[in-house]
């Protein structure tokens, strides 16, 4: 069953329409909205929130498609891009013994995933996502990376990763502002569903 957003969420898909959403050069959002889940439409492009966030909290579900005969890159593909620059990689690699750089759940490029926490294609899954931007002193210069944690189908599969740049096709460079999130048109016939961010204090407080 989908997981309940908290009273401070920010819902940005709640199985009814894409209203909350826009194409990469602020079109309207070329994917579809089916049995309560939004799908990629191959070729229509990525999709961006018209909100933007900083630190954050990011709850979202979604399903491969079952694909026997694709293997790698080409198996299930998507990605969810937080701020827009940050690729965690949605993919079919339900099996795989020890994930790599490229597999669903890792940072692309960066960081393989802990843990392989995949389900089989067809099912859904749930990425929990603690993102943390990255801190800049007076100067303007980056005193603290950007760190992730993520945690997919309740495993801890990122832990606190520390990134040292954007992973490829970041939206822009601009990284000492908030970003949107951003879900990627690799082609595939990907859905996710139930999607809601927590807008998170940049430090602690007694009062929320
Ligand atoms: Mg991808």
């Amino acid at each position: 069953m989908p997981q309940t957003p908290p009273e401070s969420a920010v819902v940005l898909f709640n199985g009814t329409d894409l209203s909350n959403w826009t194409s990469q050069n602020g079109s309207e959002p070329g994917w579809k909205v089916e049995d309560g889940a939004m799908a990629v439409v191959p070729r229509a492009g990525d999709i961006i929130t018209k909100e933007t966030f900083t630190d954050h909290f990011l709850h979202l579900e979604f399903m491969t498609p079952d694909m026997p005969e694709a293997t790698g890159q080409a198996k299930g593909n998507s990605g969810v891009f937080l701020q827009g620059r940050y690729e965690v990689q949605v993919l079919d690699s339900y099996g795989i013994e020890v994930p790599g750089m490229g597999d669903c759940g890792a940072i692309y490029n960066q960081f393989a995933p802990l843990v392989n926490a995949c389900k089989p294609p067809r099912e859904w899954q749930t990425y929990d996502v603690i993102f943390r931007a990255p801190r800049f002193n007076e100067a303007g210069e980056m005193v603290e990376n950007v760190r992730i944690t993520v945690l997919q189908n309740g495993l801890v599969i990122l832990n606190n990763a520390q990134l040292p740049s954007t992973t490829g096709g970041s939206i822009d460079a601009e990284v000492a502002t908030p970003g949107p999130l951003r879900l990627q048109d690799h082609g595939n016939d990907v859905r996710y569903r139930n999607i809601w961010v927590v807008p998170l204090p940049l430090e602690g407080s007694d009062k929320y």
